[in-house]
């Protein structure tokens, strides 16, 4: 294996030009999934990466219909007996690239400047997707590979990846692995390695409160009914204290506590109070009181208020009493928690809480399951090394306070954990004009996983 591991890193570094050129090329196709004008694009892009896992050798290639956009899938298998089996998760599809005029070179003409190159998906994630399949290819010319490789490339992640767990169940069978490699991922720096091993989940909800039957005049009727913008305020008020714990009963239950050794390595992370104060511009922190603010970002669950409609809000003055109030509620869940559960907690607190003058009805409008990967699982050490025998250094542990649906579906659906496993640096501008990818980033990258895939051997 370090016979081969060697031949593979000399293959990488003798072929990044190469690899520029195809990433450029897959770069050229505008796949914006959210765009109906764009159908035939996505549909040529997943023409193309199929074409692409074709000439790499891949078997069973194909290009899945879904009711939405295609899943393009191929895989690999090793003579190696007893290798693990990896699928490799990404998405093809791109985010719009308004507005236009604010991109320095157009969208989907790749084009290098300095060290980055800048394209809509160079780093989220066209540039992740040919980092793997270059060390793929580095490792297939070099021997044979070190594990068997299964990829599933889905063309709707930037629109909530709404067909991808039918997908997965469907094809159950095809897809079992023993591990999964999301490469829709990102480290914390240049020079700052880092490894995410929990994602937090997501129950969305709409609180609406109905007062009077239709708004009313504010000195005819003032005093004698509850303003149902008031009474939405007060119900809002239930749901934490002071200090800012969430006061909803039952809410904390599932929460998986931290120990001490988790919170020390998270203590190493570079993100202390004037962090979060300088990036938020707040003037002052808020929140649990026992837990620092990264432990509050990623390993605490959160119930926020997302807006809040009611009454007159247009310039000028109508004294006048809301009929209707309404509040977005979203919740970021920690492992154990469970978004349905949470769901009859928030309707619970309600039923406990809200007033006889009002009624109220809560909406559960989407959730996805928190999730997360033991630290130091064969899966998470394989990196921690790949990145170490890049990088010379421990890379940091993080858990991620957003919520990425495809690793809950795949945990829920296969059985199998996620690694993620991607290079996007903090500073790519994903979703917004003049995307980016750091090349140097970007060659460490895939020489990264070359050696996770051999560590995984
Ligand atoms: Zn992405």
């Amino acid at each position: 294996m370090a016979v081969q591991r060697e031949a593979a890193l000399t293959y990488v570094r003798s072929h990044r030009e190469a690899f520029l050129d195809t990433l450029k090329t897959f770069l050229r196709f505008p796949s914006i999934s959210t765009s109906e004008q764009h159908r035939a694009d996505m549909e040529a892009t997943a023409r193309w990466l199929a074409d692409y896992l074709r000439s790499l050798g891949m078997a069973r290639v194909n290009i899945y219909p879904t009711d939405g956009h295609p899943v393009v899938y191929g895989e690999l298998t090793t003579d190696r007996a007893g290798a693990p089996t990896v699928l490799v998760y990404g998405h093809y599809d791109v985010q719009p690239p308004d507005p236009l005029d604010l991109w320095a070179s157009p969208p989907f003409e790749p084009t290098v400047r300095e060290d980055r190159l800048y394209a809509r998906g160079a780093a989220d994630m066209k540039g992740q997707i040919i980092g793997v399949l270059a060390a793929v290819e580095a490792l297939l010319r070099t021997g044979d590979l070190p594990v068997n490789l299964k990829f599933m490339f889905e063309g709707e992640e930037e629109i909530g990846s709404p067909h991808l767990a039918g997908f997965i169940a469907r094809h159950k069978e095809m897809l079992q692995c023993d591990v999964s490699l999301n490469a829709d991922a990102g480290i914390m720096g240049e020079d700052a390695p880092s490894i995410t091993y929990a994602l937090r989940g997501l129950a969305y909800f709409e609180l609406h409160v109905q007062g009077p039957a239709q708004d009313l005049h504010s000195g005819v009727y003032g005093g004698v009914v509850h303003n149902a913008a008031q009474a939405l305020a007060e119900l809002i008020a239930t749901m934490h204290d002071a200090e800012g714990h969430i006061t909803v009963d039952g809410f904390y239950d599932q929460v998986r506590p931290l120990d001490e050794e988790e919170r020390a390595a998270l203590r190493r992370l570079p993100m202390d109070e004037a962090f979060y104060l300088e990036h938020t511009g707040a003037p002052a922190l808020w929140g649990e009181p026992e837990y620092t603010p990264v432990e509050r970002v990623g390993a605490r669950p959160t119930l926020e208020i997302n807006g809040i409609i009611g009454g007159f809000t247009d310039p000028g003055v109508k004294t006048v009493i809301p009929s209707h109030a309404s509040a977005k509620i979203s919740c970021r869940l920690v492992p154990d928690q469970d978004p349905e559960t949470i769901y009859q907690c928030l309707r619970r607190h309600l039923e406990t809480h809200a007033p006889p003058t009002i009624r109220w009805e809560l909406k559960y409008i989407v959730g996805a399951k928190p999730a997360i990967i033991d630290r130091k699982s064969r899966w998470v050490r394989a990196l921690s090394q790949a990145m170490e025998s890049i990088w010379g250094k421990e890379p940091f542990y993080k858990r991620e306070g957003g919520t990425v649906p495809v690793v809950a579906q795949v945990k829920d659906i296969l059985g199998v954990d996620s690694v993620m496993a991607g290079f996007i640096l903090p500073d790519a501008d994903l979703h917004a004009p003049n995307e980016n990818l750091h090349l140097p980033t970007w060659y460490r990258g895939i020489e990264t996983y070359v050696h996770y895939l051999c560590n995984l051997a």
